[in-house]
C-alpha cells in the first residue's frame, strides 16, 4: 500500500481534522529530495509539523531551524552553552533548581551533533521521501483508535515516554526513531506557546514501518467497533423501537431489581445478545419453528447494555426497578 492509500483510509476511518505529517532526518550526504522548499523564514520544529499539515513539503536546514533548543536535540547543531546547562529553564521558571533541569536535560532522548544535515517535513500523501516517522494531530479518541490499531495486530500494549517539554523534537520524533515504538505528546511550552495545537488536541508519532500494519488493523476496526464506539451503542437507555413497558415483563424474568425485556415481536432469533451477553443471561429457544431469545437467567444479568447495543432490531430493554 502506498502512502497516499494509507493517508486516505486514516483520514477517512479516524475522521482526521489534520493529514498526518510525514518526518524524515536527512542523513549526511543525502539529497534534498524534490518538490520540498526551504522556507522564507527560520522555523521552530513544531511551527514546521504545523505548515506541513496545511500542505506544504519542507526542507529544512539548520539555517531554517528557529529553536536552538530543538535543532541541538535533533542533532542538527550543536547545542549553547546556556541550553545545555539548563539555566535557561529557571530564568523561564519552567523548572525549580539546576539540579532537576539537568535530571530532565539528562533523560531526554536526543540525537548527537551532526547527526542529521536537514528535517524534511510534509503532509504524509504528498512526502517525496521515505519518513522515518508520521506525525498525528489527534484528539484523544483517535489517538485511543490509533492504539487500538497497533494492538490489533502485536497484541502489544504501549508504553509512552513522554514530558511537557521538547514533545515535537524529543518526544514525537527522536523517542519513536530510538525505540520502533509509537510515542505520545500533549505538547510542549514552546509548541502550545508557538505553534496552533489547540486546547484539546494531542500528537502521536508513528515509526513509519508501523504504518502498514496498523492502517490495516484500522480497516478492520472501522467494520464494527470504530462506528458502534461512535454511535454510543451501550448507552442506557437503548429504548429504540421497543414497544412494550417494563411492567409488561414475563412473570420470573425480574430478579435482583434487574428486568431483561425482550419483545418478542421484533425479535429475529440471530442469536446475536446471546452470543455477546458476558453472563449467560440470554438463551435462543426454538418454539414451533421459530427461533427467539429468552432471558433464563436475569438474575445474572449485570446491566451492561451490551445485549440491547449489539440487537439489531433494538428489541432489548433492561431497567432496574
Ligand atoms: S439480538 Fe435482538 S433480534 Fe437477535 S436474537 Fe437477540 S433480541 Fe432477537
Ligand atoms: S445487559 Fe449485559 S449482562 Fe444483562 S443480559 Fe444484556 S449483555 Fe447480558
Amino acid at each position: 500500500m502506498n502512502y497516499p492509500e494509507m493517508t486516505k483510509i486514516l483520514k477517512d476511518t479516524l475522521s482526521l481534522r489534520w493529514v498526518p505529517v510525514a518526518v524524515r532526518m536527512m542523513r549526511p550526504g543525502e539529497e534534498r529530495p524534490p518538490h520540498t522548499i526551504e522556507p522564507a523564514m527560520p522555523l521552530r520544529h513544531c511551527q514546521s509539523i504545523i505548515v506541513a499539515r496545511r500542505g506544504n513539503c519542507l526542507y529544512l536546514p539548520p539555517r531554517s531551524h528557529a529553536c536552538p533548543d530543538g535543532s541541538g536535540i535533533l542533532g542538527l547543531v550543536e547545542m549553547s552553552p546556556k541550553l545545555k546547562s539548563g539555566d535557561l529553564y529557571l530564568l523561564f521558571k519552567k523548572l525549580p533548581t539546576l539540579e532537576i533541569a539537568q535530571k530532565m536535560i539528562g533523560s531526554r532522548p536526543h540525537f548527537s551533533p551532526g547527526s542529521f544535515q536537514a528535517t524534511l517535513v510534509a503532509p504524509l500523501d504528498q512526502a517525496s521521501f521515505e519518513p522515518d516517522v508520521v506525525i498525528f494531530t489527534l484528539w484523544p479518541e483517535q489517538a485511543m483508535w490509533l492504539c487500538c490499531a497497533q494492538t490489533y495486530h502485536s497484541g502489544e500494549r504501549q508504553s509512552f515516554l513522554t514530558s511537557g517539554f521538547n514533545s515535537t523534537c524529543a518526544d514525537l520524533v527522536i523517542q519513536p526513531m530510538k525505540t520502533g515504538e509509537m510515542n505520545i505528546s500533549f505538547g510542549c511550552y514552546g509548541a502550545r506557546a508557538s505553534s496552533e495545537i489547540d486546547d484539546f488536541e494531542l500528537y502521536l508519532s508513528v515509526p513509519a514501518p508501523l504504518l502498514e500494519p496498523i492502517v490495516h488493523s484500522l480497516v478492520k476496526l472501522g467494520q464494527k467497533s470504530i462506528p458502534e464506539e461512535r454511535k454510543k451503542v451501550y448507552l442506557p437507555p437503548v429504548l429504540d423501537k421497543v414497544g412494550s413497558r417494563r411492567g409488561d415483563a414475563p412473570k420470573g424474568t425480574d430478579t435482583h431489581g434487574v428486568q431483561v425485556f425482550i419483545d418478542e415481536k421484533q425479535c429475529l432469533g440471530d442469536g446475536l445478545c446471546a452470543a455477546f451477553c458476558p453472563s449467560g443471561v440470554i438463551e435462543i429457544k426454538e418454539e414451533s419453528g421459530m427461533r427467539k431469545a429468552v432471558a433464563m437467567h436475569p438474575e445474572l444479568c449485570s446491566m451492561c447494555y451490551t445485549c440491547a447495543g449489539q440487537c439489531p432490531q433494538k428489541a432489548i430493554q433492561i431497567s432496574n426497578t
